[in-house]
């Protein structure tokens, strides 16, 4: 049998993010190489983190490009957010939910394209703090690392990050994964940056149960299982809960964290929930879980949108009224006309207002972030302001 999850410390959501290539990965299996030397961890090699398996090596598990790390104050999930194109899905999938981030940049490359986009994002998804791990250190020269720092805190600061009073950290994934104790030593000062910098959550604890699916399992012999964060509220086994989108109302017959069973999960756990007599091909990747009657969803809203320049990786044309894009809300994918109003046209770097109608219904409301994105390409960041 499974021995239980015991909540000893607080919980955050935390991920590295960034350029291809810059170290995110390696970094991501340094923490918890460090980590387990400590005893609070257990260490997850690059191959088990990039390769990102779908199959559940662990029971009930969640998604496994999630690893889980304590601190001496903390217990972190820890997503390695991929640096390719398809890197928006799992932003507004994963980090809509997280409390903090990691923005690696490699100290020999500086700022790159996606480093950009992705602070961007991160802004326009509401992940408040950022921590730089200056990868790489170890191949570096000082004095092009300086430029690269000073770089990056412009950068923060031009997006709202307030680059002077973020935390830069050089380090080496790649030494420190090797254990070398200088660059163990820097993986060590990254996450005490971390614990202290990122501040502890707000958790919406008494608002209504809300959990965005993520991914959709069977578990042969106890039925159907979906995975996500939970986004705001609590749910225990036993709770009565509706999936929107399948049109289904069910109990919560299970729930785990990491492989371990629980009997109360809250906002900011990743769950997996056992959910009864629901059918598998009922449930997907965009539909939500909440407490019965607490959400209506719509399909109409408008929003203040922000379109990504061209070298942050947007479009290099104006859009107009008659847009019809993708639109990144939660784990959904909808399509969505875009009207804009007087404004008439949109072009990349601008901040707009435009009313959207949704292909389907989904739930919203106002402050929710979302992506726009067209051909499997970045083109908008933006915030729901009204809906209905
Ligand atoms: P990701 O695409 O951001 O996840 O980057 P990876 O973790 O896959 O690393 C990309 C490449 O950079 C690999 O060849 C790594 O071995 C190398 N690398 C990662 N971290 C470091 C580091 O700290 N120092 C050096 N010299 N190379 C590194
Ligand atoms: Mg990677």
């Amino acid at each position: 049998s499974k021995t239980a999850y015991v909540r000893t410390k607080p919980h955050l959501n935390i991920g590295t993010m960034g350029h291809v290539d810059h170290g995110k990965t390696t970094l991501t299996a340094a923490i918890t190489k460090v980590l387990a030397e400590r005893g609070t961890s257990t260490f997850v090699p690059f191959d088990r983190i990039d390769r990102a398996p779908e199959e559940a090596a662990r029971g009930i598990t969640i998604n496994i490009a999630h690893v889980e790390y304590e601190t001496d104050t903390r217990h972190y999930a820890h997503v390695d957010l991929p640096g390719h194109a398809d890197f928006i899905k799992n932003m507004i999938t994963g980090a809509a939910q997280l409390d903090g981030a990691i923005l690696v940049v490699s100290a020999l490359d500086g700022i790159m394209p996606q480093t950009a986009e992705h602070v961007v994002l991160a802004r326009q998804v509401g992940v408040d703090h950022i921590v730089v791990a200056l990868n790489k250190a170890d191949a570096g020269d000082e004095e092009l690392i300086d430029l690269v720092e000073l770089e990056v805190r412009e950068l923060l600061t031009a997006h709202g990050y307030g680059g002077d009073a973020v935390p830069v950290v050089r380090v080496s994934g790649l030494r420190a994964l090797a254990g070398d104790p200088r660059w163990t030593a820097s993986v060590e000062a990254l996450l005490d940056a971390v614990d202290t910098y990122v501040p502890l959550p707000e958790r919406y604890l008494d608002a209504p149960f809300l959990l965005p699916v993520e991914n959709v399992l069977t578990i042969t012999g106890r039925g159907t299982v979906v995975t996500g964060a939970v986004e705001r509220g609590v749910v225990r086994v036993g709770d009565r809960v509706e999936v929107l989108g399948a049109g289904a109302e069910t109990v919560v017959t299970g729930l785990e964290t990491f492989g371990k069973p629980m009997s109360e999960a809250q906002a900011g756990d990743n769950v997996a929930l056992l959910l009864r007599g629901v059918a598998r091909d009922t449930v997907r990747r965009g539909h939500v879980v909440a407490a019965p009657g607490s959400v209506v969803p719509r399909r109409r809203f408008t929003a203040r949108v922000y379109v990504l320049s061209t070298h942050e990786g947007g479009r290099s044309t104006p859009v107009s009224t008659g847009y019809r894009p993708q639109f990144h809300i939660r784990t959904a994918d909808v399509v969505g006309d875009v009207d804009l109003g007087a404004t008439a046209v949109a072009r990349p770097g601008d901040t707009v207002t435009m009313a959207v109608e949704l292909g389907r219904d989904v739930p919203l409301e106002p402050g929710l972030g979302f992506a726009v994105r067209e051909g499997g390409r970045t083109v908008g960041a933006g915030t729901v302001t009204s809906v209905g």
